[in-house]
């Protein structure tokens, strides 16, 4: 399913969704969790070429389960919020650690660590009925062929009728919204001229070129 279906919304994320990773950081994990938002425009395709923005020197890859939205959510239970759910995708939530770590540093936003040109790459959309159960399946990121990242959305702190619940009850979302869902462990830089695979069981594989 392309994502032409319905005009990109707006890019709710979560940090700190999955506790070794949020360890790997070297932080705790929140009893509320951390959401910051990308805009549509960060959002590019399967197949495209992300040049890493002149301001950074460490662009990290966070291989992440996305949910994408078919109706809009405002104050909804986690049964609502479940049947809300268009489809899942394979994303990567692309981030400039250096700009983001001199951000924590100074106590600024992220919004250029997180919302750059490009940072937020998803997958074909597979609908929500070919998904028995989004909190079982297997993550991987390969680079050049190697296995960068591997774990299972199994290990989600929140479940995603949870997020969703909890999102709509602080923002009003809205069909097109997309919902990336953190990261597992394994984060790490990507350098100009690697090639990425994204691989989450049963979903389409998200490839992507990196360029300066
Ligand atoms: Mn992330």
């Amino acid at each position: 399913m392309p994502h032409s279906l319905i005009p990109i919304g707006t890019m709710y994320c979560l940090g700190r969704n999955y506790e070794r990773h949020a360890r790997e950081m070297g932080v705790e994990v929140p009893t509320f969790p951390v959401v910051f938002l990308k805009p549509p425009s960060a959002w590019v395709p399967s197949g495209s070429t992300v040049s890493i923005p002149s301001i950074s020197k460490e662009m990290h890859h966070e291989l992440e389960l996305v949910v994408l939205l078919d109706r809009d959510l405002r104050n909804a239970g986690e049964e609502e919020a479940a049947e809300a759910v268009m489809g899942y995708a394979v994303g990567i939530d692309f981030t400039l650690r250096d700009v983001q770590s001199r951000a924590k540093e100074r106590g600024e936003p992220w919004a250029i660590a997180k919302g750059f040109a490009g940072s937020a790459p998803i997958g074909p959309i597979t609908p929500r009925a070919a998904v028995p159960d989004p909190h079982a399946l297997a993550m991987r990121l390969l680079v050049n062929g190697d296995v960068r990242q591997e774990g299972t959305t199994a290990d989600m702190i929140l479940s995603v009728p949870r997020i969703l619940s909890m999102l709509s009850g602080i923002f009003a979302l809205r069909r097109g919204d997309l919902v990336y869902t953190g990261t597992p462990e394994g984060v790490g830089p990507v350098l100009p001229g690697d090639h990425l695979r994204a691989e989450i069981d049963g979903l389409e594989p998200l490839e992507l070129s990196i360029d300066r």
